[in-house]
């Protein structure tokens, strides 16, 4: 079997966990499995490395040296004791991740004599977590007797295009270069530790694939190669029919579908990076979400026709939204508004979660992330000065969106009966409800503070506490 395992920060966090990495590669090599890993940066260390470019560019050098000195002592402590007893490993070890510190060191001094962040740069220093990272793995798999390489997303082959930030897979050129680099390694038994997260575009400039993208990573480099199986490694059982913290009751779906578990992710659910499945999707590889912990619990499988069909899967919830509406009299029969705020709102990047227009047309609502509620005020006010059709732009905040999915739904009626009896019981109002028109998932916006008892009554309802 030819296996992609992805291991995310808390995995990688420390030399205990890495070590047990280790053994769950050892594991399936040892049974004459081909095993590609893909890592993340040590937990905290892309926010770290955000942190010191912003405080680079204010130009804080003390800021920036002591945040530098943290990480490059934390991976050289990590190193030492995950080379114990290797004096040539600890020495080729260490001074891999002394000369990234020292570059890492070089860009951000650039940085704050340019006074200037690009993405571009961005992406260059973001990048210096995972690549101290595999090494680190690297080392893990050497002391276990495993013949291993440690590259970059972009030497293993994953060439994107240049959108610095959320660069996106150029899978023809990808697959062609990371069959002719992978390809040999593997069938020598060497398992190559790819860095996760970040790829190179043709230019051979350093892109990242956005927040969480190592999940996406490891799809894309599956794909690739043809593998059979990506495994993603976690702290919990797989993925769960509500976040544990507001249902105690929830339980492991056993199996769930490729449009579901992006409808989930979608909808906040800290699953998977919403685009994993996108390079697996039409190969038809299967993802199993898996727990370190506990490797002889299946966890999820995440295939494109899951069996044990129930109508709904899991509920989820994404807070910290607020609802935008836009009216006026001017907007009836005016299709043409529709289309304004959309693009007004995409040109400023404003991700829209939920849309609903009154059939009378005089209203359009939507649901924006906080974060971007001042941004997406602006673009309307700016795109309807004229006061022509859209005269009145109101706000209300502090909702919660809740999304209800399972592909059972689709032409099974009675679903969102079910769904918003079950809320109405619990006396929460509803602000604004949709449905999606692949019929995967329902969504509506309350009151943030009624979204973990409106989880927690709809988990019920469904029955989502038996399996
Ligand atoms: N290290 C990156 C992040 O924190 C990518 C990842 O962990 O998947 O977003
Ligand atoms: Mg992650």
């Amino acid at each position: 079997m030819r296996l992609v395992m992805k291991f995310g920060g808390v995995l990688m966090g420390k030399s205990e966990n890495i070590k047990h990495c280790a053994k769950l590669v050892a594991d399936e090599v040892e049974k004459e499995n081909q095993v590609v890993a893909v890592v993340s940066a040590m937990s905290g260390v892309t926010d770290s490395l955000l942190e010191a470019a912003e405080k680079a560019v204010q130009g804080d050098e003390v800021g920036v040296s002591e945040i530098v000195a943290q990480l490059e002592l934390r991976h050289y402590t990590t190193a030492k004791e995950l080379s114990e007893g290797d004096a040539d490993l600890r020495s080729q070890l260490t001074s891999k991740i002394q000369g990234l510190a020292q570059q890492l060191r070089q860009v951000l001094s650039a940085v704050s004599s340019l006074k200037e962040l690009t993405p571009r740069s961005k992406d260059l220093i973001v990048s210096f977590g995972e690549r101290m990272a595999a090494p680190l793995l690297w080392a893990a798999l050497r002391v276990r007797g495993i013949p291993s390489v440690h590259l970059t997303g972009g030497e293993a082959g994953i060439i994107t295009n240049s959108v610095f930030g959320s660069a996106r897979p150029l899978m023809e050129e990808t697959t062609k270069r990371v069959q002719e680099r992978l390809l040999p390694l593997l069938e020598k038994g060497v398992v190559p530790v790819v860095t996760g997260f970040i790829g190179e575009d043709p230019n051979g400039v350093i892109t990242t694939l956005g927040r969480g993208g190592s999940d996406h990573s490891a799809t894309i480099l599956a794909a690739a190669l043809d593998a059979d199986e990506v495994w993603i490694w976690k702290e919990v059982d797989g993925v769960m029919t509500a976040d544990p913290k507001i249902v105690s009751e929830a339980k492991t779906i056993p199996e769930i579908s490729y449009a579901e578990v992006m409808e989930l992710a979608y909808f906040g659910a800290k699953v998977l990076h919403p685009l994993t499945v996108t390079p697996v999707q039409s190969k038809g590889i299967p993802i199993r979400i898996k727990n370190a912990f506990k490797p002889e619990h299946p966890g999820t499988l995440v295939t494109a026709s899951p069996k044990n069909h129930k109508v709904v899967k899991a509920i989820t919830a994404i807070r910290k939204t607020a609802i935008i509406t836009t009216g006026g009299a001017g907007m009836v029969g005016v299709p043409s508004v529709v289309e304004r705020v959309f693009s007004a709102l995409s040109r400023k990047d404003v991700d829209v979660l939920m849309i609903s227009q009154s059939s009378s047309m005089a209203n359009i609502s939507m649901v924006v992330q906080k974060r971007n509620l001042e941004t997406a005020l602006q673009a309307l006010k700016e795109e309807f000065k004229e006061n022509d059709v859209v005269r009145e732009i109101t706000v209300q905040d502090n909702v919660g969106v809740v999304a209800v999915v399972g592909e059972g739904m689709k032409g099974t009626p009675g679903v969102a009966a079910k769904v918003f009896s079950a809320v109405a019981e619990k006396g929460i109002n509803i602000l604004m409800i949709a449905q999606g028109s692949s019929e995967l998932n329902i969504s509506f916006a309350i009151e943030e503070k009624d979204v973990d008892e409106a989880v927690r009554t709809i988990h019920k309802a469904f029955q989502l506490d038996s399996s």
